[in-house]
């Protein structure tokens, strides 16, 4: 076996198959994120605020969206802002927010993690770690979350191919964690009409490849609130196991993201529609 600097034997052969490779689970993996199960027959909703901004912002949503029909919240509390003038979020207070709301709403809770020092901290709070479009590639925050136990919410880099994408949550499930969700939410390519584009492709491609639940963000996909129910229902149609989808009780008030976040109105709209879609593909979803 070879040797690194320090001496101590390496072993860099891949494992075959690999092991996010369809062919090492083929029945598909089921990621259960705090007993909500995700990549079986039904689809699963995950929605809730852009960030955690105050205690009457989260209850509100995270209320609505619950007699709507997600069975998970979303929520940042540490934000990638492009700018650091942006609101960051509120950091612990956020998840400690999060946490009351869980406890009131039995709620299962994703949120972001940005930094391999708030991993366990991130957790404790966290039934699923969100590992954003911008750290896909961050290899030790990947290898910490793979140790940590708990399942893993990888967003697809915004320049990363379907192989780059893969080989992502190779790292995770080689620390021996194999509950990692893969997240299509569009790509940067030429066009500026939308936010980013939306790249549907990847389910049906990302499902040819691997056992992993596979969902859609159509709120970054799109970067249009008025575009969201459309590409969510394509989304469905098209395979995807779940959907992220931002919803805010005040959407133009909102300190990140309102112009892609859905009123509480128009999530419930939408999930009366996804009941349908789902129905005509023999899949369901829980309202
Ligand atoms: C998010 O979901 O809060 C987010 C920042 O998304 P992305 O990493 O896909 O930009
Ligand atoms: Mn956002």
């Amino acid at each position: 076996m070879e040797t690194n600097q320090c001496n101590t034997p390496v072993n860099l052969a891949p494992p075959s198959p690999s092991r996010v490779g369809l062919e090492s689970n083929p029945q598909g993996t089921i990621v259960n994120v705090g007993g909500t199960k995700i990549g079986g027959t039904d689809i699963v909703i995950i929605a809730g605020p852009c960030a955690v901004e105050s205690w009457e912002q989260l209850f509100e949503t995270a209320m609505a969206v619950k007699s709507s029909g997600a069975k998970i919240l979303r929520g940042g509390a540490y934000k990638p802002r492009s700018s650091p003038y942006s609101f960051q979020g509120l950091g612990e207070e956020g998840l400690k927010l999060l946490a009351t709301i869980h406890k009131q709403t039995g709620l299962p809770l994703v949120t972001e993690v940005m930094d391999t020092r708030q991993i366990e901290m991130v957790a404790s709070y966290a039934d699923m770690l969100q590992i954003g479009s911008r750290n896909m590639q961050n290899f030790p925050l990947l290898k910490e979350a793979g140790m940590c136990r708990k399942p893993v919410l990888l967003k697809r880099g915004m320049m990363s191919t379907i192989e780059e994408f893969l080989l992502a949550a190779e790292y995770i499930l080689n620390q021996g964690n194999d509950q990692v969700i893969l997240c299509e939410r569009g790509i940067r390519t030429f066009e500026t009409s939308t936010r980013n584009t939306l790249d549907l492709s990847a389910v049906p491609m990302l499902k040819s490849l691997t056992h992993l639940p596979v969902i859609v963000d159509p709120s970054h996909g799109t970067g249009l609130r008025w575009m969201v129910p459309s590409m969510s229902k394509a989304a469905v149609a098209v395979g995807a196991d779940g959907l992220i989808i931002e919803v805010h009780y005040n959407p133009d008030q909102a300190l990140c993201d309102g112009h892609q976040s859905l009123s509480l109105d128009e999530f419930d709209r939408l999930m009366t529609d996804l009941k349908k879609i789902s129905h005509a593909i023999g899949r369901d979803i829980y309202l």
